[in-house]
């Protein structure tokens, strides 16, 4: 919970602040922490205090006035990684603040100072005002979005290289550009003992796990779209002009070109938008270190070869022992963007 204590969290030894990479974790001036301030309010910090949790819904805008903060993955998890550190004039967050993705990471209190807390629909409205503001925080979350892809923090899926609902999900998140790790069920031997501690069965699988315990067996794309707050904002009427199905290259561009010629328009996709071969998952994976980052390049898709290793394993499954019963789940829209109509 925001603002639970956890003193034994903090570790002492390593808080030396994360150095700004291109702009990730710049520092705001005085003159920007006071717009700011015009819409939040400041409030005392103590060691261990947990500002927003991996798995919360949500969090607010946070701005560090002094102290320090740590950036946690896997906390109280026993697995715990400290992937950055903060100091006065950095504020916390990253790209779901602004999508209304779920949070993917935990920031604890390191040292005791004060923050000032701004609520997300009041920053809207301060970068809206200023737009040399909105400018660095966007770019310093697109910035941590990157980071956190490389380093694969994130959700956990957990799978089978040869479950096509395991590529379906891998492609989601992906393509969602969705911090994530995939831990191969062929060739991660902790993935089996995991799976025991979770009580998950094999036909259960592929999973995905949010924060440390939230598991969803086989989610369908809508499903986890939901849950991680990825899903479509309600139609605030009940009828719209044009609907294109299909966000690729050429639904984007006929609801682009609908749009600007006045037409209320939806855009649904069941995966996300974007070309469909622009963002394909990573082929390597390993629990003991991260995948490397999907590279969003046309070119970046390279299969792997099925292991030749074989397994007597429940959760293991050869090429082709998937049967019907396992095909990919249909998926029902999970984007939508309702495009005001443009008028010159
Ligand atoms: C490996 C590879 C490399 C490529 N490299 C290049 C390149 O370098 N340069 C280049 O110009 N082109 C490249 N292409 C081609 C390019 O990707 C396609 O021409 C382009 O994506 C086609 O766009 P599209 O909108 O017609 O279809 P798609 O990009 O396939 O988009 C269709 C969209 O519809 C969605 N969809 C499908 N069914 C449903 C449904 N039932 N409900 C809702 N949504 C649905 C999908 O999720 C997808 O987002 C490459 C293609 C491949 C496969």
């Amino acid at each position: 919970m925001p603002g639970e204590a956890n003193a034994d969290a903090v570790d002492t030894q390593s808080l030396a602040e994360t150095p700004d990479h291109a702009g990730a974790f710049p520092r705001l001036d005085e003159y920007q922490i006071q717009e700011l301030s015009r819409e939040g309010f400041r409030r005392p910090t103590e060691a261990g205090e947990v500002l927003y949790r991996e798995g919360d819904a949500s969090c607010d805008f946070i701005v560090i006035l002094s102290g320090k903060v740590k950036i946690v993955e896997g906390f109280g998890s026993g697995q715990e990684r400290t992937i950055g550190v903060h100091g006065p004039g950095r504020f916390l967050g990253e790209l779901n603040l602004l999508t209304g993705e779920a949070v993917f990471v935990t920031a604890v209190v390191a040292e005791p100072g004060e923050v000032l807390i701004v609520p997300v629909e009041r920053l809207r409205e301060v970068v809206a005002r200023n737009p040399g503001l909105g400018d660095v925080i966007l770019r310093a979350y697109l910035q941590r979005r990157s980071l956190l892809i490389g380093l694969g923090s994130g959700l956990r899926i957990i799978g089978s290289r040869y479950s096509p609902d395991t590529k379906r999900i891998r492609e989601f998140a992906t393509r969602n550009r969705l911090p994530h790790r995939w831990i191969d069920l062929e060739r991660d031997a902790a993935a089996e003992a995991l799976m025991r501690t979770l009580g998950i069965r094999p036909e259960e699988t592929p999973v995905v796990i949010l924060g440390n315990n939230r598991v969803l067996r086989n989610p369908s794309n809508a499903e986890l779209a939901r849950v991680i707050g990825l899903s479509p904002r309600a139609m605030t009427s009940g009828s719209c002009d044009l609907v294109v199905i299909g966000a690729g290259p050429a639904g984007l561009a006929a609801g682009v070109y609908g749009a600007s010629e006045g037409l209320d328009t939806i855009l649904l996709d069941c995966t996300a938008t974007g070309a469909r071969r622009a963002c394909r998952p990573a082929s390597r994976t390993t629990s003991a270190s991260p995948p490397a980052s999907p590279a969003p390049s046309w070119r970046s898709g390279r299969s792997s070869k099925p292991t030749s290793s074989a397994s007597t394993s429940p959760f293991r499954r050869k090429p082709g022992g998937w049967g019907p019963g396992t095909a990919t789940r249909s998926s029902t829209s999970t984007t939508a963007r309702r495009s005001r109509p443009v008028r010159s």
